[in-house]
């Protein structure tokens, strides 16, 4: 497994992979890897012959430079992890490798990014959009894997490289959950005991929701109820947004309609840790 810092060095290793005629499968993270980040891992090694991961705490995502300050980093264990994994090649660029200091220029997704993560964290998918651009164009991959786990940044990429006609195909991966259900997240290391039993709430009203589903309920708000039952009463905990959505278009939906995706999707901060979860209604 190779290591590089530097974009002309990364960009020279994969284009020596398409001379050999070789596919390569790109997986984008910020690092401090758990199961959920190596099942995608996973699917990009049966998706291509070779895989690549960058490892960047992208500053321009972060729109409260606290959250970037205390982001959890752990370079050396997520080398082990991927070197175990059979990974080719990792990517960690410095910040002053990707935002020199004369750094202006910004891509940008817009219908799908004004309302819920977006509502809250003014620039943040600016930053996403900005950063996945400069990692395709420094990899130049043939398939890109993104987690389910942010439903809604997987939606903009892949509204992204259809409108920028990125040659690259968008691989999904399913969210992966901790046994006790909570979502697999790298921020998951800052809940203490208490509040991971709080936020253990999220996935159990999730479920509710989607056993309602399954149960005849169809009206968005007795869905949004059910996880709401989970949360309301436990202190410190504050739901930043919770909705029934569209799967393509991200809008909410009063019912959930026959023969269209839907999820309900949540952001909920648990003793001032953002906890982001969705789960599917009509898989
Ligand atoms: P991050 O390191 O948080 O930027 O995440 C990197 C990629 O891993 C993104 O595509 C995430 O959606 C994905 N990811 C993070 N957590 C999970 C999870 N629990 N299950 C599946 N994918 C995940």
């Amino acid at each position: 497994m190779k290591t590089v810092e530097n974009t002309e060095i990364v960009s020279e290793i994969v284009r020596n992979w398409r001379h050999a005629g070789e596919t390569h499968a790109f997986v984008p993270t910020m690092g401090f890897l758990h199961e959920g980040h190596l099942s995608l891992v996973d699917l990009a090694q049966r998706a291509a012959d070779r895989v690549s991961v960058s490892i960047f705490v992208n500053p321009a995502q972060f729109n409260d430079p606290k959250d970037l300050e205390k982001y959890p980093r752990s370079l050396q264990c997520d080398l082990t992890l991927l070197r175990h994994r059979g990974v080719d090649l990792v990517f960690c660029p410095s910040t002053e490798e990707f935002y020199p200091r004369d750094f202006q220029s910004w891509v940008s997704v817009e219908a799908l990014t004004k309302r819920w993560e977006g509502a809250g964290r003014p620039g943040h998918f600016r930053g996403v959009t900005t950063v996945v651009s400069m990692l395709f164009h420094a990899l130049q991959p043939d398939f890109a894997v993104f987690g389910e786990k942010d439903f809604q940044q997987l939606r903009v990429i892949e509204q992204m490289v259809a409108d920028l006609k990125f040659p690259i195909e968008i691989v999904r991966g399913t969210l992966i959950r901790e046994e006790d259900g909570l979502a697999m997240s790298s921020r998951n290391s800052r809940l203490s005991f208490e509040s991971r039993q709080k936020a253990l709430g999220i996935s159990r009203g999730l479920l509710n929701a989607q056993k309602a589903y399954q149960r005849g309920e169809r009206r968005a708000e007795a869905l949004c109820q059910a996880v709401q039952r989970e949360l309301q009463h436990l202190p410190g905990v504050a739901v930043q947004y919770l909705a029934c959505v569209q799967e393509d278009t991200l809008e909410a939906v009063e019912d959930v309609p026959d023969g269209v995706p839907c999820r309900v999707l949540t952001t909920v901060v648990v003793d001032g840790i953002r906890l982001l979860d969705n789960m599917v209604l009509n898989p």
